[in-house]
């Protein structure tokens, strides 16, 4: 399918992101599918273009890359390369977690960073976006060797952090023992407990009660109100969950805890599908302990099959929950949903759906939500860790879980509200897009050229 044609109003910006970031496809990606949406608002707020606000805000405050020397358990000296992409504090202290891949590399920094912008917008908290990360790779590491490279990566990164500067969290690769790594070499150097400069912490150390779940419980809570709006709910529904991480197992616990089931999900080498519908706890001791693969899944599961390679997208469902990395989802992948007889598709990945994938699914009226809006729960119940490290308080789970249902019905009705507004109704990618635009937007013309 051919790609949209941008707004005049917008297009020298794109023109100058390309120009001024050769190489970093992800990052144009993620700036243009952005731009499309704003259009309509350069028309109704003139003072935006006159500040030349959007042009800011795809050029990060700051970027910071640095060496991450370590040794591995051989006493070689390993290499690696860091990042921190302070991207926008118009709205609160830089937020975003920190990816651990090989894929890492700028483009995928300011990618990440820039979505999160507008995601942390949307949530209604006071926080800004950033990100950041290294091309390590964690699979087949030591634990020793993990937290070597935890230590090394915080010895640098540590002195831009702050609980009122930048504040990570975790993403792909890290997890709880990460974040407890890197806080432990965080109060080392600094001398100071200071909580709430890391969120994703443990619930003995200062984390918050389900932060480990918000991300997939969000963006099931964000489905079923996409369902509510037809007088549908989850119950019944055979689900895809694509990945085999935090955010899908959270993902299809609530599914489940709803009353639907997930039939099939995936890692990187293949998928599986169990008819009878995931066993979470046998994914849960697979995953989170043996750090397993599906494929062990299906050795112990009796009727599940195991697909190497392939596409778990093949599996047929009503709604599918993209929850492993960006661009996962092509338009093959795309046209074979719909083939199946899915009618929603909602991101709990960043940025996992092509494009040109959006267009065959929105075509088609599949109902499609964005990754800014659908998995928002994660960053928003950080800003919940963040309060009670404030006010040194825990909340318990059931008044946590609470507040994270309450943020996501309410970035699902701002979506809509926008939408309408703006003439698109229905359409959560603007409705999302302009909503969290126009609330950095506001603040940044409130502080003044900074
Ligand atoms: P995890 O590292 O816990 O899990 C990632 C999962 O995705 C693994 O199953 C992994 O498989 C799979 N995966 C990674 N790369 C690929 C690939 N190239 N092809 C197929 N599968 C792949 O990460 P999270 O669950 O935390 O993050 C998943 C997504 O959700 C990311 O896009 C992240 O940015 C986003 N997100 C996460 C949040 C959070 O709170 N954690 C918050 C908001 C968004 P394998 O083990 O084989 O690598």
């Amino acid at each position: 399918m051919t790609e949209t044609v941008l707004p005049s109003s917008v297009a020298p910006v794109f023109e100058e992101v390309i120009r001024r970031n050769p190489g970093e496809r992800e990052f144009h990606q993620a700036v243009r599918e952005v731009l499309e949406s704003l259009g309509p608002v350069v028309v109704k707020h003139p003072e935006y273009a006159d500040a030349e606000v959007i042009r800011r805000l795809c050029e990060p405050e700051r970027q910071i890359i640095f060496r991450v020397p370590w040794t591995d358990d051989a006493g070689r000296v390993q290499l690696n390369r860091g990042f921190r992409v302070e991207f926008n504090s118009a709205l609160g202290p830089f937020k975003g977690g920190l990816r651990f891949h090989p894929s890492v590399y700028l483009g995928i920094v300011k990618f990440l960073g820039f979505e999160q912008i507008f995601k942390n917008s949307l949530t209604g908290l006071p926080i800004g976006g950033g990100k950041g990360g290294s091309d390590f790779d964690p699979k087949g590491r030591s634990e020793a060797e993990i937290m070597r490279f935890c230590q090394s990566f915080m010895t640098e990164l540590y002195r831009h952090l702050g609980e009122h500067t930048d504040v990570p969290a975790g993403d792909i690769g890290v997890g709880t023992r990460e974040i407890g790594y890197l806080f432990g070499q965080y109060k080392r150097i600094t001398n100071r407990y200071e909580s709430g400069v890391l969120t994703g912490k443990g619930l003995t150390w200062g984390g918050s009660q389900v932060r480990t779940e918000a991300t997939g419980y969000g963006a099931v809570f964000f489905v079923n109100e996409i369902l509510r709006t037809t007088g549908e709910t989850l119950e019944g529904k055979r689900v895809v969950v694509s990945g085999s991480g935090n955010v899908a197992i959270y993902a299809i616990e609530k599914v489940h805890d709803l009353g639907g089931r997930v039939i099939a999900c995936s890692d990187s080498n293949g998928y599986v599908v169990d008819e009878a519908g995931i066993d979470l706890e046998l994914l849960k001791e697979i995953k989170n302990g043996a750090r397993g693969r599906m494929s062990d899944y299906a050795a112990r599961r009796d009727g599940a099959v195991y697909v190497t390679g392939g596409s778990v997208w093949d599996v047929a469902c009503e709604v599918a929950l993209p929850c492993a990395t960006q661009n996962e989802l092509d338009e093959h992948g795309a046209a074979t949903l719909i083939a199946g007889g899915c009618r929603v598709v909602a991101e709990g990945a960043n940025m996992p759906t092509t494009p040109g994938a959006v267009r065959v699914l929105r075509a088609a009226g599949v109902r499609f939500a964005p990754g800014k809006a659908v998995n928002a729960g994660g960053v928003s119940t950080s800003a919940l860790e963040m309060q009670q490290n404030a006010s040194r308080d825990s909340w318990s789970f059931e008044y946590t879980e609470n507040r994270l249902a309450e943020i996501m019905r309410s970035i699902h009705d701002r979506c809509l509200e926008t939408a309408d507004e703006y003439g698109t109704p229905g359409d959560y990618v603007a409705g999302a897009n302009i909503a969290g635009f126009t609330r950095v937007a506001d603040a940044m013309l409130a502080l003044g050229l900074v």
